[in-house]
């Protein structure tokens, strides 16, 4: 599933290839994704023009000239490409939409949880199904401080508080183990425990890898690609996550699921 880094890197390309471009003609070739594709044929796109392409948390947002924006998910498979239309349609690319230069951008997915409307922008900006998440990781407000006030209030585990979206969204599974790891903190522990010094820690190794991995290119795992068909490399990059070695001191990784997804640590680094 693309996080935030591979969000990032889809809607740094995207704002390449769309910006300044005229929507020619929607075509839809399957009824629904998480929601339905129908009302992108009726949404009057023909004639529009792509201003820019920017992320909010896991969403890539690019934005038309009328005031809207094509806002996109990318679910558990999701993979937008933009190519010549001369390239064959997929099997399991459910939209084109065409542009003015001959290109066409496609949305292919074949596990069908993706998610791609155009939406009316909302007072902050944002299209209106991004109002209410938290705070971008990446952001100035996401500090130490702010971080451990809402441990403070939280019966969760530390894990699961990373990867809670109403109080800083699009870390995921991947990030939140791998920052869990380098600041040497366990992911099952309890938010409340968490000293303000540890919170300082995580926040920054959340930071530091969020920025390498969008260096990177983010991280290929199973179906990720970015819209020129090439893979991020963070992946060998990971210290823990889907490790079977801990990548510092080599003992033998451990896992626990937390919040229904798995985590993996290790007891000799963590604490
Ligand atoms: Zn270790």
């Amino acid at each position: 599933m693309p996080e935030l880094p591979e969000a990032e890197s889809i809607a740094r390309a995207l704002d390449q290839a769309l910006k300044g471009r005229t929507i020619t003609k929607v075509e839809v070739f399957f009824p629904r994704l998480r929601t339905p594709l129908e009302p992108l044929l009726k949404a009057g796109l023909k004639g529009r023009k792509f201003v820019d392409c920017k992320r909010r948390a896991r969403y890539a947002v690019a934005e038309l000239d009328d005031g809207r924006a094509l806002t996109m998910h990318f679910g558990m498979s999701g993979v937008v490409r933009v190519e010549p239309g001369s390239v064959p349609k997929r099997k399991h690319e459910h939209v084109f939409i065409h542009l003015d230069d001959g290109n066409i951008f496609r949305f292919e997915d074949p596990r069908r949880f993706g998610f791609l409307e155009v939406q009316a922008k909302g007072p902050d900006g944002w299209p209106e199904c991004l109002a209410g998440i938290g705070v971008e990781p990446l952001d100035r407000a996401f500090t130490g401080e702010m971080l451990y006030a809402e441990a403070q209030k939280r019966k969760t585990t530390v894990k699961e508080l990373l990867m809670d979206n109403k109080v800083v969204t699009g870390i995921g599974n991947i990030y939140a183990a791998e920052s869990l790891f380098a600041s040497g903190v366990l992911p099952q522990r309890r938010a409340g425990t968490l000293t303000l010094d540890e919170c300082k820690r995580i926040v920054k190794e959340v930071k530091r890898i969020l920025r390498l991995a969008i260096k990177w290119g983010g991280t290929t795992v199973s179906d990720f690609k970015n819209v020129d068909g090439s893979e991020g490399k963070f992946a060998q990059k990971l210290k823990i996550y889907a490790r079977k070695k801990c990548g510092k001191c080599g003992a033998d990784t451990k896992t626990i699921v937390l919040g229904g997804r798995t985590s993996w640590y290790c007891d000799h680094c963590q604490k």
